[in-house]
């Protein structure tokens, strides 16, 4: 069987998928006895995408674990911190910062942005989703859009930012859910008629899983749906997955079926909408009545958040390139309002402008290669994100 192109593990860890212009400088830096030289590096953004006031971190249980072993210390915002690119004076705010001689983590810079640029793009979207969607459901659906290797670094990412489940088998494991579901067009085909559809489903596939009948297949939505209504007994949803060339106005459509299933006493059975979502329609959708959203590409494929490391300290000395500020920094933030500062000391917190006293933000996760803080379950960094969600004046 041929492999796939995805890297190994072990490549990841090795540097194996590193740029080249890391290996080059450790080459020169061996040769000229300087791969020793203490360093401090810090992981900045200094614009979000698409002009997001806030950004969700996602992805530093991956950037711990390719640095555990190496002789750093890593400090870093909680994975699901909300986040803003800048503290209010302007600096880039750093989400984490590794210190320790340059050679230990050199060829480690891309593999470690990537980790995170990407995660944290996944889990924004995600909670944007989350908060356009109010109180209802959002599931991501959307790893079928990217490499299969990626499936459960999206799911996790997407349940980190706000979704309430997660469609793949790995995905689900990794995050410690059922994975969710309902039933592909594939099926009603297969089956000739969508009520044999609906009703080997009910038969054969466990009692616990919900209910949910794919209502689009052949004929139009609001017949189909309640079709569904009577093959399916214990109906939770009916899901509408119309394609883009039949959809004129979901809105319309979604209203239209909620009316007739309400009409014949189906006021239980939900609407859910999937195929095409974002966070614009999904707000529209759930002021139409829809009942829960299964989000694909807009998730699986958000914009990804390009943070940079550079290093900010040589040998104890401030020092930064052209559009960074250089010297060790000590992130605070409001416990209130989730505004961020920086300041030059560890014991001199700065006050919010809401008045209350800022606390320390970040976390020491590794010291001299040793890890700190045990690893999070998925679940807990998610309800951090609502949290913060309910909470923040970002
Ligand atoms: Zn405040």
């Amino acid at each position: 069987m041929g492999r796939f192109f995805s890297a190994e593990h072990d490549d990841i860890q090795k540097g194996l998928t590193t740029d080249v212009y890391f290996q080059r400088t450790e080459a020169i830096l061996k040769a000229k006895g300087l791969l020793d030289v203490h360093t401090r590096s810090e992981v900045t953004v200094a614009d979000l995408p698409d002009a997001w006031p806030w950004a969700v971190l996602c992805g530093t249980e991956e950037v711990v674990r390719i640095l555990e072993g190496r002789e750093v210390d890593l400090y870093a915002l909680p994975e699901g911190s909300l986040f803003t690119p800048r503290t209010r004076r302007g600096v880039k705010l750093p989400v984490a910062s590794i210190d320790g001689p340059y050679g230990q983590y050199c060829s480690l810079e891309t593999p470690a942005l990537g980790f995170i640029c990407y995660a944290s793009g996944v889990a924004t979207m995600a909670a944007r989703c989350k908060l356009a969607a109010g109180s209802l459901p959002v599931i991501s659906f959307g790893v079928r859009r990217m490499h299969p290797a990626m499936a459960p670094v999206i799911d996790r990412s997407s349940f980190i930012g706000g979704c309430d489940g997660v469609s793949s088998l790995k995905g689900a494991e990794l995050v410690g859910k059922a994975a969710s579901g309902t039933m592909p067009h594939s099926l009603v085909i297969m089956m000739g008629d969508q009520r044999e559809a609906f009703k080997a489903f009910g038969e054969i596939i466990d009692p616990t899983v919900p209910r949910v009948a794919l209502t689009d297949t052949f004929f139009d939505e609001k017949a189909e749906a309640l079709m569904a209504a009577e093959a399916m007994p214990g109906l939770r949803s009916v899901r509408l997955d119309t394609p883009g060339s039949r959809r004129g106005n979901m809105a319309d459509i979604v209203r239209e079926v909620r009316w007739e299933l309400d009409l014949r006493g189906y006021t239980n059975v939900g609407v859910f909408v999937s195929g095409g979502l974002d966070e614009v329609k999904i707000k529209e959708l759930a002021a139409a009545g829809a009942s829960g959203f299964g989000v694909g590409t807009s998730i699986s494929n958000a914009p990804t958040i390009d943070f940079a490391m550079d290093i900010v300290e040589k040998a104890g000395k401030p020092i930064a390139k052209r559009g960074k500020f250089a010297g060790r920094k000590y992130v605070f933030k409001c416990p209130d309002c989730l505004e961020y500062e920086v300041s030059l000391r560890r014991d001199d917190p700065p006050k919010c402008s809401c008045g209350e006293e800022m606390r320390w933000a970040e976390v020491k996760v590794i010291e001299k290669g040793k890890r700190l803080v045990p690893e999070e379950p998925a679940e807990e960094i998610r309800r951090r994100v609502l949290r913060q969600m309910g909470r923040a004046a970002l």
